[in-house]
């Protein structure tokens, strides 16, 4: 069954946008329907203070901002107010569709704009739980998405109607996101002003300090599942991490502390929607505090560089935060290189821009190499803040925001975080490091350095694996420790990922080495473009040193020279013993390369 949202409201058919008569006649309905939902305020000013303690949705404190913008994309601005009352409506329609019931999985398929949030604020205004999907990813793996967590209702923006159609089975149905909702949410612009669709003759009057009315009791939040994100599934078939609306909003607070984040802040949004990075430190943590969040439909170089040098762009709009993966921030370099690299004055406007008018550069979701730290330096002046997190714990360790950045590094616990780290010995497990927001202790019989799992746990640790107690058993105890199958150490000061356990630690001739550590050594090699540094199981070293590298344009790479090259960088036995070169590596949204894969395709002779 597929419903269109205005078609809903109108009771008629199907409405598309493109008749304006009709939007008209929208406009008008949601005039109708907006002071229903608002109610005047007494003169001073009756708001809801953030509070850590109780659990409150993040369209919870959307009145606090009405006026302000929430979202700026392509199409234009959109306030707090706006994209609330938006939501409302498609909450009411999607609480019709569900008749009535709550905690159901929704899908999202919608563009990386307002309509995304509007679903999503939608989802839980009527008590649903979110399951973003990435319009990017093959149907087999949307497909698992849906079945595994029993989605009944899927939103659908216009542009992806046909491929939400290819994942509709018996049972489940589907709700358009029309545009009219997006255009809508943009009437309530920052200075009231009726947008230029609205006709003249419907001025509406929307008073100042409203308050908005929405969603479900308070009651609901406190411990109901709010988010399911799937895993990159490089442990087998991806699983459904379950987040509450207290994860999401420990999550989000941990951040805003850590980062200062305000609502002054305006960051540039150009990540996916369907993982913890885009949707809670990147959308989220601005949505809390009444911060601008600019959405890009998608990653683009060149549209970067522009909102980061703030072309053409009012002070009051120039982005002063901006969030991204190793693999943009590489990208990026490489069209400065292209574009910029010989031109001095334009390389010290760059510098000084950047500098002068962005507070913030953070790096996540994969190891920061240390030569794209150096080069982002370089460039534009920030030392990037390189954070570890994953989207079952959220965000776990921090370098500060004040203070040495240390490059391959990945700081300290975040505020509410717990962090062990768990070696495995000869006599059994044994804690080698453990840490807070406060301090970190070494115990007794262990010293600085020691490699072990590390282990989070906290009010931001999720809750379970949808539907799959066994793999939730296997890495989340009762005592609240997640085991993040990351290997890591402790040393001055700070903690560093050392890589996955299960394909990172590669077991050569009796030694342990890190294929991270091996990788930015390569990636600091002038031909070396791009690489991935695997264990290939070997009779006599236990596991071989394989990497699988990009060379540079024009470049070569041979296994003899580089091996040569290597010498007076790393240690004998971590020096690679077999080479391959390709094209490009295959990197998913995020930047990650799912390594198991990755063998089976370059080795299959060696591939268990
Ligand atoms: P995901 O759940 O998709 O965000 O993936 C989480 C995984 O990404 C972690 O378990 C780490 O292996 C990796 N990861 C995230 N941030 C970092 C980082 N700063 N350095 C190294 N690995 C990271």
């Amino acid at each position: 069954m597929v419903f269109h949202w205005s078609s809903l409201i109108c009771r008629s058919k199907c409405v598309f946008l493109k008749n304006s008569s009709v939007l008209k006649q929208l406009i008008r309905l949601h005039s109708r329907v907006s002071p229903s939902m608002l109610h005047v305020a007494r003169p001073q000013k009756s708001v809801t203070p953030p509070s850590e303690n109780k659990v409150l949705p993040v369209f919870r404190h959307a009145e606090r901002f009405a006026s302000r913008t929430a979202i700026r994309d392509r199409h234009g601005d959109y306030t707090y107010e706006g994209i609330f009352l938006s939501s409302n409506q498609l909450a009411v329609q999607i609480t019709e569709i569900l008749r009535g019931r709550q905690g159901e999985r929704v899908a999202l398929l919608c563009p990386n704009d307002a309509s995304y949030v509007i679903a999503q604020w939608a989802c839980w205004m009527s008590g649903q739980i979110v399951v973003p999907l990435c319009q990017d990813h093959p149907l087999p793996v949307m497909e698992h998405y849906v079945r595994d967590s029993d989605v009944a209702l899927i939103l659908a923006g216009q542009e992806y109607l046909e491929l939400a159609s290819q994942l509709m089975e018996k049972g489940r149905q589907m709700l358009v996101v029309e545009d009219a909702l997006r255009v809508l949410a943009r009437r309530h612009g920052p200075n009231r002003a009726v947008s230029s669709l609205a006709a003249a003759d419907e001025e509406v009057d929307l008073q100042p300090n409203h308050i908005l009315k929405g969603g479900l009791d308070d009651e609901f939040y406190a411990d109901s599942d709010a988010l399911i994100i799937y895993t990159s599934g490089t442990t087998g078939p991806p699983k459904g991490v379950v987040l509450t609306h207290s994860n999401i909003q420990h999550q989000a607070y941990s951040l805003i502390r850590s980062w200062a984040w305000n609502e002054k802040d305006i960051i540039l949004h150009t990540l996916p929607l369907h993982h913890i990075h885009g949707i809670i430190n990147v959308l989220l943590c601005p949505l809390f505090v009444g911060a601008k969040c600019l959405m890009l439909p998608k990653f683009e170089t060149s549209q970067v560089w522009s909102q980061l040098l703030s072309i053409n762009m009012p002070a009051q709009d120039r982005i002063n935060v901006f969030m991204a993966v190793p693999t943009i921030y590489a990208k990026l370099i490489e069209e400065y290189d292209k574009i910029f690299s010989k031109n001095a004055r334009m390389k010290e406007y760059i510098k000084t821009v950047c500098t002068q008018k962005i507070r913030l550069m953070v790096s996540g979701s994969a190891p920061l190499p240390l030569p794209i730290f150096d080069r982002w330096e370089e460039i534009t002046g920030h030392r990037l803040l390189e954070r570890y997190g994953m989207s079952e714990v959220g965000m776990a360790l921090s370098n500060p925001l004040k203070g040495e950045r240390k490059p391959g590094f990945v700081g300290t616990p975040l505020p509410q975080v717990q962090v062990k780290i768990v070696a495995s010995t000869e006599e059994g497990e044994k804690v080698v490091a453990e840490g807070n927001e406060i301090e970190t202790r070494i115990p007794p019989g262990a010293k600085e350095g020691d490699v072990g799992e590390l282990c989070v746990r906290g009010p931001t640790v999720f809750r379970n694996y949808w539907r799959n107690r066994e793999a939730t058993n296997k890495c989340l105890g009762a005592d609240g420790w997640f085991k993040t199958g990351d290997s890591a150490l402790y040393s001055n000061g700070s903690y560093k990922i050392v890589g996955r356990s299960s394909v990172d630690i590669i077991k050569t001739g009796g030694y342990k080495v890190s294929a991270l550590e091996i990788e930015t050594y390569l990636l600091g090699h002038p031909d070396i473009q791009d690489c991935a540094v695997v264990a290939l199981p070997d009779m006599t070293w236990g596991q071989k040193v394989a990497a699988i590298v990009v060379p540079r344009q024009g470049k070569e790479v041979i296994l003899s020279k580089l091996r040569e090259w290597s010498k007076s960088r790393m240690a004998h036995y971590a020096i690679p013993t077999v080479l391959k070169c390709v094209e490009h590596l295959p990197r998913n949204h995020m930047g990650k390369v799912n390594k198991k894969e990755l063998v089976k395709h370059m080795f299959p002779e060696k591939a268990k």
